[in-house]
């Protein structure tokens, strides 16, 4: 599959979509969810265009999983949760459903089960309160 430059994700980046931005760099962006399968559910993308893992020049990914450190521990600072979790898809067969490369950070909590591809969209404003929470801890 080649990089589809209208996917969600790339619209997001050249602003023609909204988002709750926690963190932005030269290479890379952090926003909330809009299906939080756990408040402070967070993705982080590299503006390069690359579909997945695969396709990800090195350089990009390196920047990527750099700000996926740094968003994880500034949710596990403003939510406290007693796990956190990766979660990075490619493909189809693994359940991407958005073609532009990100990473998922989670909060878990023990007993609290959930399918990545279920769950609700949540209020903006929520988003807008966990997006400062993280902003803050960062
Ligand atoms: P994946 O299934 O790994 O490709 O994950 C795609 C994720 O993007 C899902 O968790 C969706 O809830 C999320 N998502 C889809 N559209 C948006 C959007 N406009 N803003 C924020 N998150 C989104």
């Amino acid at each position: 599959m080649s990089y589809d430059t209208d996917n969600i994700f790339a619209r997001i980046l050249r602003g023609e979509i909204p988002c709750h931005r926690v963190y932005e760099d030269a290479d890379t962006l952090a926003f909330m969810d809009i299906m939080p399968k756990a408040p402070g559910h967070t993705l982080v993308i590299p503006r390069a265009s690359a579909e997945d893992i695969f396709s990800a020049p090195p350089e990009a990914l390196a920047a990527t999983i750099r700000t996926t450190q740094r968003i994880a521990a500034a949710i596990r600072k403003a939510f406290d949760p007693p796990g956190l979790m990766i979660a990075q898809l490619n493909g189809l067969g693994a359940g991407q459903t958005v073609f532009h490369l990100h990473f998922h950070v989670i909060p878990r909590y023990s007993g609290v089960d959930f399918d990545m591809h279920g769950g609700p969209k949540v209020d903006s404003a929520m988003l807008s309160a966990h997006a400062a929470r993280i902003r803050a801890a960062l």
